[in-house]
């Protein structure tokens, strides 16, 4: 039965609405030039790789423009290239600048620099099928726009010099505050770090800072040899190219502030119109529960997920999912998922192109362009435009040549390239598939089905299924396999309550190195007599031959299980992947570094049978102050270290699994040693156990300035979590061994 529709044909809807973070609420779209958008997005800074976080953003402005292009009006879009180092204010403040240091660095000049990674940018965004900016100006060509929106400040009191610097002053601008709600009263408490003292106000910000001697990048100017702040470059290109007024601006929730707000202080500062009148802002990419960044690094590029096998499309059909005000967590398999529906998307137009037949109910296919094209001007709501897609696809009330018209129509929305969708041609077979094919062909006509169903089951080996159509069959590859590889510990499910089968499960993060990984493994089978332990291995995103050598392990441990990573997990996902499937009496955590002389199991399991032991180690911490920890001798401690950390797997709900905020293992320890403190056990030290540290690699492979960065995050993560609970140390729990 064909759906009613309704008699008289539907027309799309006529007015587009966007949620502008200006207003706080959804407004209908009006260009202020009939037929023309003018639009500005924030683009990269092109000192490195831009990462799919950055392109999430840049994605949804493209579909916001081809909403724009489906309306018929006429689109100017600017879209920046920050090719001066200012990457972020604060580090400009400091002078740094991150594209003279990285061209440092490769022996390059930051024009050359610039230069490779804006062409990577480019052709990023092209794989994407992202439509290319109208214009892409370079902040380093507009130097003297930016000298004279400075002097306009400074001619109309929004601005002031110290020293060759010149600052905005915030309080001369009274609507300061209103895009972001950050307004100045209370700006004192954000404002953080070293305050510059020629700052009359702390969120006053710089807009010309001028050049400590040797600089490379740097201008003269009215107060000298300086160089421009970051935000100043999005008022001068945005106005130059867009009128002092234009349509919209867009960018990521992080740009709103400062870097947006400073943008319209600046802007109506200078001109006394308003700036911009709908501000757009898309949510993050987050990784692993936290927002995509180098810094973090939960950071892809492009080219991972291209060396992983995935297309650009794919990424961008994944984008589609999401609204994009909400945040995205980008893991491998969502990914996969939406590549292999990407596929049976191109397949469909394939069957369809392939067996055209034209009878559609009347108006239907009003019908369904309707439900599209609302989804979509309802505040870009892509997720449920692509349900209206999947709906129409299997709608009977259509033919298939109206659904792929309307499909390809779509898709000058969705930009995911179906229009260059080929059909499948037997000359594109490899020789074997093809002959097989001619041989079931032939076996059909002869009515021999037996033979031909052998030869469909065949080829399903081979990767290739069939399809029959009427006057002829194709073959079509069916996507590789997906190997068995998790995205995040809780994709294992969780054998917590399940009874004990072993004695002890010991749980190694593998991460390259494969022989630490050889030597810590033989010394504890070595050593482990009588006791019943399962190994449990998470191959974490290895890059060189370990992971290929680990998957020949159960070959010669006999009670071994390999977790596999889809990319590399943070030291607390890694493990908590292991002990979701750890179901030994006794957990036990070591580094790969490490290394048994002699039976480990004994003193640990005699040590963890009194009830008030929480967990147990060969090495660990005292505190007095919860700030500075020394390596323990005394028996009683304050912390546990991670190389060999030990507990009952019964006590794990109580005391919580390792806090998956520490992607870095430095400091995770300690957090997870006051989890058992926190409910009450001993935390007890085994000097005499039989085990050795060598290098540890998790400290090696870094740089000393990201050790440190990655370390002091995670401690003041502790501290934050703990710092109220100096009851719980050893001077507290036992003063008697504590030296007064
Ligand atoms: P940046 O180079 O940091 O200025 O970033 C360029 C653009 O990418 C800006 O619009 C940012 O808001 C956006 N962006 C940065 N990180 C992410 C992320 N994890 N997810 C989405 N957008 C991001
Ligand atoms: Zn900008």
């Amino acid at each position: 039965m064909p759906t009613p529709y309704r008699s008289t044909p539907l027309s799309p809807p006529d007015t587009l609405t966007i949620f502008n973070t200006l207003s706080h609420r959804q407004e209908p779209i009006v260009p202020l030039t009939p037929g023309v958008i003018r639009m500005y997005t924030c683009g990269p800074t092109v000192y490195r790789s831009v990462h799919i976080g950055n392109l999430r953003s840049y994605l949804f402005a493209d579909w916001l423009r081809r909403i724009f292009l489906h309306f018929g009006w006429r689109v100017v879009h600017v879209k920046n290239i920050t090719d001066v180092g200012h990457m972020r204010q604060e580090q400009l403040e400091r002078g740094e600048d991150k594209v003279i240091a990285a061209a440092l660095a490769a022996g390059k000049t930051p024009t050359e620099i610039a230069a490779h990674y804006t062409a990577e940018w480019r052709a990023d965004e092209a794989a994407l099928n992202i439509l290319p900016p109208s214009i892409a100006p370079h902040a380093t060509d507009h130097i003297p726009e930016m000298i004279a929106l400075i002097k306009r400040l400074l001619e109309n009191g929004h601005a002031y010099e110290v020293n060759g610097t010149i600052y905005y002053d915030v309080t001369s601008f009274p609507s300061y505050g209103r895009l972001s709600g950050n307004r100045l009263a209370h700006l004192f408490e954000g404002v953080r770090g070293d305050p510059d003292p020629f700052k009359r106000h702390p969120a006053d910000f710089t807009l010309w800072k001028r050049a400590e001697s040797g600089r490379l990048l740097k201008w003269s100017s009215p107060w000298g040899e300086g160089f421009p702040g970051w935000h100043i470059e999005c008022s001068a290109m945005s106005m130059r190219y867009l009128g002092e007024s234009f349509d919209v601006h867009t960018g990521g929730v992080d740009n709103i502030f400062p870097h947006h707000e400073d943008e319209i202080a600046q802007s109506e500062g200078a001109t006394d119109h308003p700036f911009v009148r709908y501000w757009v802002h898309g949510q993050h990419l987050l990784a692993d529960g936290l927002k995509m960044a180098k810094s973090t690094g939960n950071a892809y590029t492009l080219a991972d997920l291209r060396s992983r096998g995935f297309s650009p499309l794919a990424f961008r059909y994944l984008c589609l999912l999401t609204h994009y005000r909400s945040r995205l967590n980008f893991t491998f398999a969502a990914l996969h998922a939406a590549q292999t529906t990407l596929q049976r998307l191109q397949d469909h137009l394939r069957d369809w192109e392939a067996d055209p037949s034209s009878t559609s109910a009347p108006d239907a296919r009003d019908y369904w362009n309707n439900e599209f094209w609302n989804a979509v001007c309802s505040d870009l709501n892509l997720p449920a435009a692509g349900a209206v897609m999947w709906r129409m696809i299997r709608s009977p009330d259509l033919g298939t040549r109206d659904k792929r018209e309307l499909l390809l129509e779509w898709d000058d929305l969705l930009g995911l390239q179906l229009d260059a969708v080929q059909p499948y041609t037997l000359s594109s077979l490899p020789d074997d598939v093809r002959f097989t094919i001619t041989a079931r062909d032939q076996a059909r006509q002869a009515h021999d089905y037996a033979t031909a169903d052998d030869l469909r089951t065949a080829l399903h080996l081979h990767s290739y299924h069939l399809r029959d159509y009427p006057d002829r069959t194709i073959a079509l590859s069916l996507p590789p396999p997906r190997p068995q590889r998790y995205s995040r510990a809780t994709d294992v499910s969780d054998r917590i309550a399940e009874p004990d089968q072993y004695d002890f499960s010991v749980c190694l993060l593998v991460h390259n190195y494969r022989s630490d990984v050889e030597r810590c493994l033989s010394s504890l089978h070595q050593h482990q007599h009588r006791w019943r332990v399962q190994y449990l291995i998470v191959e974490n995103a290895s890059t060189d031959d370990t992971e290929r050598w680990v998957e020949a392990l159960p070959d010669h441990y006999p009670a071994i299980t390999i977790l596999r990573t889809d990319h590399r997990f943070g030291e607390a996902e890694g493990r908590n992947l292991a002990l979701r499937q750890a179901l030994g009496r006794i957990c036990l955590l070591l580094d790969t570094g490490t290394e048994a002389y002699g039976d480990c199991f004994t003193p640990i399991s005699a040590t963890l049978a009194d009830p008030h032991i929480g967990a147990t180690g060969r090495w660990g911490f005292r505190t007095h102050d919860l700030r500075h920890f020394t390596d323990a001798t005394e028996r009683y401690v304050d912390a546990i270290a991670g190389y060999c950390f030990a507990f009952r797997r019964a006590d794990l709900p109580r005391a919580g699994w390792l806090d998956t905020k520490y992607r870095y293992y430095r400091n995770l320890d300690l957090h997870f040693s006051f989890q058992f403190l926190a409910q009450g056990y001993e935390l007890v030290l085994l000097p005499e156990l039989p085990i050795r540290m060598h290098e540890h690699r998790g400290w090696e492979e870094l740089s000393e300035e990201e050790r440190d960065k990655r370390s002091k995050r995670n401690f003041y993560r502790f501290l934050n979590a703990w710092h109220h609970h100096e009851e719980l140390l050893v001077d507290h729990r036992h003063p008697s061994q504590t030296p007064s």
